[in-house]
């Protein structure tokens, strides 16, 4: 196993804020609210886990996206998606839909469920100026298509990227290059992990609480990290962590709701374009 030289610090703790979206879905935003307005190139990321369908049941009726891709990772529950070019699927629990949005795509994201616990993660990862137009397209995998890596103390699922093991997610020729872990721990488990050392990375407490660099995080803090070649952490107890890092763009960003471009510009333009129905 790589071990990593230099583990990485923690520069920053954010705990999502409780907010909704869609048409009422009660979510956490992780990435994308005020204490963490964004990681390049991550955009945002939220948090959903409820079983009370009042908190999910209406949904993301029809919506455009421009300029980005929206990867959704289900640990519960059942998500049906349908878009304006007739694309449609369902994505189930320890599933993944890695959305590349480009021009522009309408879809919308309903619960495939009328009650039962909906959990999952939605992230969002900017395109380099020169992909935000490129053609929408989908990579849907099911939970069978995730590669698990056991180690002394962790299952790793390998969502995206190549860890230091050697085992590579399934989701191909990634545009902006990301790693997209989910790690589960034993109670007292050492874990480390290389990540690139120009790259942007974070872990987030899906449950339990682990120790990274000295900083003890509990479940729904994020750890943004900082320079180094790797993430070391130990669990203080049985834990789940998100281990996201990703190559920044270092690009100009104009957002407004589900478009984000390079300049104002180009903002009002994927306005314009969505009301003249040209998604
Ligand atoms: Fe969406």
């Amino acid at each position: 196993m790589t071990i990593a030289v230099k583990p990485r610090p923690v520069i920053q703790v954010v705990r999502g804020l409780e907010t909704s979206d869609g048409a009422g879905v009660h979510l956490t935003r992780v990435i994308g609210g005020p204490s963490l307005p964004m990681l390049d190139p991550f955009l945002l990321l939220d948090d959903f886990r409820s079983d009370d369908p009042q908190d999910y049941i209406a949904g993301f009726p029809a919506h455009p996206h421009r300029g980005f891709e929206t990867v959704t990772y289900l640990l519960a529950g059942r998500m049906r998606h349908r878009d304006s070019a007739g694309h449609g699927g369902i994505i189930e629990a320890g599933g993944v839909q890695w959305m590349t949005a480009g021009r522009g795509i309408v879809h919308s994201e309903m619960p495939e469920q009328e009650n039962g616990l909906l959990a999952g993660f939605q992230l969002w990862v900017n395109l380099p100026a020169a992909e935000k137009m490129r053609a929408p397209r989908y990579q849907e995998l099911g939970a069978e298509a995730i590669p698990v890596e056991s180690r002394a103390g962790a299952q790793l699922r390998v969502i995206a990227g190549t860890t230091g093991g050697g085992v590579s997610g399934p989701v191909r020729e990634l545009i902006t290059p990301v790693i997209y872990l989910d790690v589960s721990l034993a109670a007292d488990g050492d874990f480390e992990e290389p990540l690139p050392p120009a790259w942007n990375a974070l872990v987030y407490v899906v449950a339990g609480g682990v120790t990274v660099a000295g900083q003890t995080l509990t479940a729904g803090q994020l750890a943004r990290l900082g320079e180094g070649d790797g993430v070391a952490l130990t669990a203080a107890g049985p834990s789940r962590v998100l281990i996201i890092a990703g190559q920044p763009l270092n690009e100009p960003v104009a957002r407004h709701g589900p478009f984000v471009m390079n300049t104002e510009e180009e903002v009002r333009q994927a306005f314009h374009d969505y009301q003249a129905g040209r998604f």
